[in-house]
């Protein structure tokens, strides 16, 4: 989610709004919303005038200029002028923050169902809170509501999605009918499905454009419980999966590189392949610096040229069982080059950054990059920009 600064005047903390300038409001009006209209100039300033007078109670103005901004008595205030037209912002009030939830121009979007989590896991980079947070449901449906132009795929995460028991359907609902073309896909530890309730509440009749990233970090409990930190979580993990496949569900199985489940990578992918060939793919990813991971580096930071040899083999015994390996958050010079075809331009957006090294490099373009957070943190390997033009590898 991306952060600016900002302030608010006259709204309630969380108000979610979106942006749009004076050129577009009286085509994008609608009196279910709610606006805020971009107010930089005497100009725009009249016309949310003359809206105002007309009656409209849900047009907000939204400006860069301090001045306006203390004119006014309901207002925001974009410090940055870093908000565009069609985002979806939460105003957060005292704290001084604009959230935007939705950007058009991004290609991975998120709605936070909630913060709980019924696990622990040692590179968690969104470390759970235990406190009642169904406002994220209800701030996830009017995100639904607000956003402009469809995505194409949505990323339903928490915390534990689950968790939200039903609500996480009405969610799914709500996304699925108001834009009938984008997928979901909803990252879950999947345990909560181990109760054949709350599969049917969730899964019974779902529309097919939903699919479940499970994480599994082990071939066994010992090493996928000591992962997640949670005794009795890689049995409720797998009757979650067996219950995704009775549902007919599309599943992709996640296992985050931590060194632990690096050194155990080739059991784990032939534990998937004899066990839960029914997985449509495998994400092999790199563990984000943030968060758990960087109380837990001994297990968390690693470089993954050292283990060119075991992702070989995980991907090749995957590729033969029918499963697609998807590799993800690892930049292309830190792999061989016979994996780039695996490799996944998969680092959100907004938590993306390319480095130095990266600017003489002939494949930026389709590189994931680093995430941001390495600054705090590590990098996934020695970066070597790539100097030469690539062809005919498709990635
Ligand atoms: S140098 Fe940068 S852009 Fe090039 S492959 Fe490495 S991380 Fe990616």
């Amino acid at each position: 989610m991306r952060r600016t600064i900002g302030a608010s005047n006259g709204l309630p903390s969380r108000h979610i709004g979106r942006v749009v300038d004076s050129s577009a409001i009286a085509a994008e009006w609608v009196p279910d919303l709610n606006f805020l209209l971009t107010v930089n100039n005497a100009e725009e300033l009249s016309c949310l005038e003359s809206l105002q007078r007309g009656g409209l109670t849900n047009v907000a103005p939204i400006t860069g200029c301090p001045t306006i901004f203390r004119q006014l008595d309901v207002a925001v205030l974009d410090t940055e002028k870093a908000l565009l037209p069609g985002d979806v912002v939460a105003v957060s009030g005292s704290q001084g923050f604009l959230h935007v939830l939705y950007r058009e121009e991004d290609k991975h979007h998120t709605v936070f169902v909630t913060n709980r989590c019924s696990s622990n896991c040692i590179m968690c980079s969104q470390p759970p809170t235990s406190h009642e947070d169904r406002w994220l449901v209800d701030e996830g449906l009017k995100v639904g509501r607000h956003i402009r132009k469809s995505p194409a795929v949505v990323g339903f995460t928490g915390g534990e999605p689950l968790l939200a028991g039903r609500d996480l359907r009405i969610l799914l609902d709500e996304m699925l009918t108001g834009h009938p073309d984008c997928l979901v896909e909803v990252l879950t530890n999947g345990r909560g499905f181990a109760n054949p309730e709350l599969a049917n509440s969730i899964l019974q009749d779902l529309p097919p454009r939903v699919s479940w990233m499970v994480p599994l970090y082990g071939h066994a409990d010992f090493l996928h419980d000591f992962v997640v930190q949670t005794p009795g979580a890689f049995d409720e993990t797998i009757a979650g999966l067996l219950a995704l496949q009775d549902h007919q569900q599309v599943i992709q199985i996640r296992l985050v590189l931590v060194n632990e489940v690096l050194t155990e990578i080739e059991a784990i992918v032939e534990f998937i392949c004899r066990n839960l060939p029914f997985v449509a793919n495998v994400a092999l990813m790199g563990c984000e610096p943030t968060g758990f991971a960087l109380a837990n580096r001994s297990s968390c930071e690693t470089d993954y040229a050292d283990w060119h040899q075991s992702l070989t083999a995980a991907s090749s015994r995957l590729v033969d069982a029918g499963i697609r390996p998807i590799i993800m958050n690892i930049p292309l010079c830190v792999l061989p080059r016979h994996l780039w075809s695996h490799a996944a331009h998969s680092i959100s957006d907004w938590k993306r950054v390319y480095v130095e090294e990266c600017r003489s490099c002939s494949v930026a373009d389709r590189c994931c990059g680093l995430f941001a957070s390495h600054e705090k943190g590590w990098r996934p390997g020695r970066l070597s920009p790539i100097r030469e033009e690539v062809v005919n590898e498709p990635i």
